[in-house]
């Protein structure tokens, strides 16, 4: 069958409500309970309190798919736009919840039937990994699904430390934790990548689906775990990889929803070639930014707004690269409300705030954005491979270049930048700024007499630095 990203998110929502759970929306991108996390990067933000007991619901299972947003925080795939075939930065991921009522079995039993009777994935395409220590959940695949040992895969601690390990999460240091179960599909030998655990990996031949969280020990400060009194389970699945399967396509980006977006892009930048990685990048970042928007986030100079910024100035350099001298991203706000208005309504109602605020953004950034490309481009000429730091630092000081976008133009040309270089330059400016401004303070506080201490310097640093 071929399900559209909009038949897939409610076909799921239906499963888990036919199986008791509580249909939850999709919270908002800046957590409201949890000052420490930059963004909502998984369905379990919003559930924290919940496993953790200081939070009590009437319902003890839930459903949801939720707006994620992996860039700038813990978890950052922004990177990986426009390289992998699996990474966004904004994804919706499809969830169900247990809060101390059912566990792996059900868990397990009701994800395979999902994908494999609605969904109707072929069986022999699916691989799944387990905690090295997780028998339990081993032995669920395989006596209860029935799934050969040859294609599931014991994942042990390879992050460098017993629990560190791909297949064990924690929620913090300390606290809620335990194994976790993954769902890879194959999607065929003619795409370059190895199996889950083995060197290649990172390829995209085999693609993580769907993620199962166990969550079964206490960890405590030594680092030792005690059973939880009551079990939980947390799943998460990404609607876009999900999608790619069900329309018969490899990469995320050529999906229906995506189909729509580059085509957008294509049609903002005069680019006829919708195969150009640049469209793929725009189409990921409008949505991002479009997101954040309506989450009262804007480009700022500072925190989760300068996060705004880079991701909208990256998208702009995109469009440069493709010929634009003036703005077009904001252009694409009506087709992203075309794609997910229906699904966020949020969208629609704030459609032409996104668009006035993307267009201010835009204008900003154009007037330094040609300059500042010359400088770099004769610095990157020449065939070094590093990028020197002052460089990089009079760009983003000067013309208003984030360093990740700096670097982003690098890569293209299999140059590095000097970070260390670049901080070093920064934090000289902030002496020779300090020194100045105290001066400025001293000769101030002559004529009142008060003696204090200022402290202000650094926040109003960071805003006057970029443009
Ligand atoms: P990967 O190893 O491919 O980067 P992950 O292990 O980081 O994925 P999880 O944190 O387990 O991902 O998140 C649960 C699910 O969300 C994944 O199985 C995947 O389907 C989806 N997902 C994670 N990151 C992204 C992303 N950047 N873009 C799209 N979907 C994603
Ligand atoms: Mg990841
Ligand atoms: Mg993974
Ligand atoms: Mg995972």
């Amino acid at each position: 069958p071929r399900f559209t990203v909009a038949e897939i998110r409610q076909s799921f929502l239906d499963f888990f409500a036919e199986r008791g759970h509580a249909i939850v929306p999709s919270s908002s991108l800046v957590p409201g309970n949890d000052p420490t996390l930059m963004f909502t990067n998984s369905g379990m933000v919003q559930f924290k309190d919940v496993f953790l007991g200081t939070d009590k619901r009437p319902y003890n299972r839930a459903t949801s798919v939720q707006a994620c947003l992996r860039a700038g925080g813990k978890h950052n795939d922004l990177e990986n736009v426009g390289y992998t075939a699996r990474h966004h930065t904004f994804f919706e991921m499809l969830g169900n919840w247990s809060f101390g009522d059912y566990f792996k079995k059900e868990s397990i039993q009701w994800g395979w039937e999902l994908l494999t009777k609605v969904y109707g994935l072929p069986a022999e395409k699916l691989l799944a990994t387990v905690y090295h220590e997780d028998d339990e959940a081993y032995d669920i695949w395989n006596k209860v699904i029935g799934l050969p040992p040859e294609r599931i895969i014991r994942i042990g601690d390879n992050k460098g430390g017993k629990y560190k390990s791909d297949n064990f999460w924690m929620m913090a240091d300390t606290g809620p934790c335990g194994p976790c179960s993954e769902i890879f599909y194959d999607h065929g030998a003619h795409i370059p990548g190895g199996p889950p655990g083995s060197p290649d990996e990172d390829g995209d031949r085999f693609i993580e689906i769907w993620n199962h969280v166990f969550m079964q020990f206490d960890m405590k400060e030594d680092g030792s775990v005690v059973p939880l009194p009551a079990p939980c389970v947390d799943t998460g699945m990404g609607l876009e990889r999900l999608a790619a399967i069900l329309q018969h396509v490899h990469s995320n980006y050529e999906i229906d929803l995506f189909e729509a977006l580059i085509k957008a892009a294509g049609r903002e930048t005069n680019t006829a070639d919708l195969s150009n990685p640049s469209l793929k990048v725009i189409a990921d970042h409008i949505r991002a930014t479009s997101f954040l928007i309506t989450d009262g986030v804007i480009p700022s100079n500072e925190g989760r707004g300068y996060v705004e910024r880079r991701i909208v100035r990256r998208a702009i350099r995109h469009g440069y690269k493709l010929g634009q001298k003036t703005p077009f991203f904001y252009k694409l706000v009506p087709d992203l409300v075309a794609q997910m208005g229906d699904a966020y309504p949020k969208l629609k109602e704030q459609q032409e705030h996104i668009a006035n605020t993307l267009r201010q953004e835009e204008e900003r950034f154009f007037e330094t954005l040609a300059n500042g490309m010359d400088i770099l481009d004769n610095a990157l000429a020449g065939g070094k491979t590093t990028l020197a730091g002052d460089v990089a630092f009079k760009l983003h000081d000067t013309y208003g270049f984030p360093l990740d976008l700096t670097q982003d133009v690098a890569r293209e040309r299999d140059v590095t930048v000097d970070v260390a270089g670049f901080d070093a330059a920064m934090n000289h400016q902030k002496e020779q700024a300090r020194a100045a401004g105290k001066f400025k303070m001293e000769k101030a506080l002559e004529y009142t007499g008060t003696s204090t201490t200022f402290t202000g310097y650094d926040s109003l640093q960071e805003s006057a630095k970029v443009l």
